[in-house]
């Protein structure tokens, strides 16, 4: 499967935001986008105005690189939050936070929804005790994801329950650090998801 390659950092820096890609490394004075908060290459410091196009493109490629998604992916979950009833940029954000490996980042079991992708290809995760290893799958309410008993020892699970404090659990989540699971309480709103995206423009970039 193709995959983005280049350094995450400069996915901060090019989108003018944190996006949190790199797990710990992201919450320390490391943090390329701290340090040289302007876009990369020769031109990065130069002025730039952008069209409404360049406007709309930017927040899709954002919220896509959030995601870790490639185009292809992004614009499934675009005509599946089409085609469900209510906002479609609400369905949208909806569905990108459902998927299991943003489930797992969110719950606390991985540092970064790259290394959540990572451990549950790795089979460390089962979904209402059923073992899931598809990142893309879509999680539903009430699910119960709990981290394989042989697994809750391994470094980056470790590391990751320590370091979730510092983030916290978002509302629609439960978490039981004791036992390793976290439940599905409900969807999030869109009060809930409050990393700053303006989902209306890439609902207008993907109408043209
Ligand atoms: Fe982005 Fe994290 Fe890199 Fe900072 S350290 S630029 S937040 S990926």
């Amino acid at each position: 499967m193709a995959r983005y390659t280049d350094s995450v950092c400069r996915i901060c820096r090019r989108e003018n935001l944190k996006l949190f890609l790199k797990g710990d490394r992201c919450y320390s004075d490391k943090c390329a986008y701290e340090r040289r908060s302007y876009p990369p290459g020769q031109h990065g410091q130069g002025r730039k105005k952008f069209s409404d196009y360049g406007i709309q493109l930017r927040e899709k490629q954002k919220v896509k690189r959030m995601y870790g998604l490639l185009e292809r992916q992004f614009r499934f979950y675009f005509r599946k939050a089409e085609r469900q009833k209510g906002i479609t940029g609400n369905n949208l954000l909806i569905l990108l936070e459902r998927r299991f490996d943003n489930v797992v980042y969110r719950m606390g079991f991985a540092n970064s929804r790259a290394q959540a992708r990572q451990l549950v290809r790795h089979n460390h995760f089962s979904v209402n005790g059923t073992r899931v290893n598809i990142p893309s799958y879509l999680i539903k309410e009430d699910d119960t994801v709990e981290v394989k008993e042989k697994s809750r020892s391994i470094v980056p699970i470790v590391e990751a329950m320590e370091a979730v404090a510092r983030r916290g659990v978002p509302q629609w989540l439960e978490l039981d650090r004791e036992k390793f699971r976290g439940t599905v309480k409900a969807f999030p709103t869109r009060d809930e998801l409050t990393m700053p995206i303006q989902e209306q423009l890439i609902v207008e970039l993907y109408s043209k």
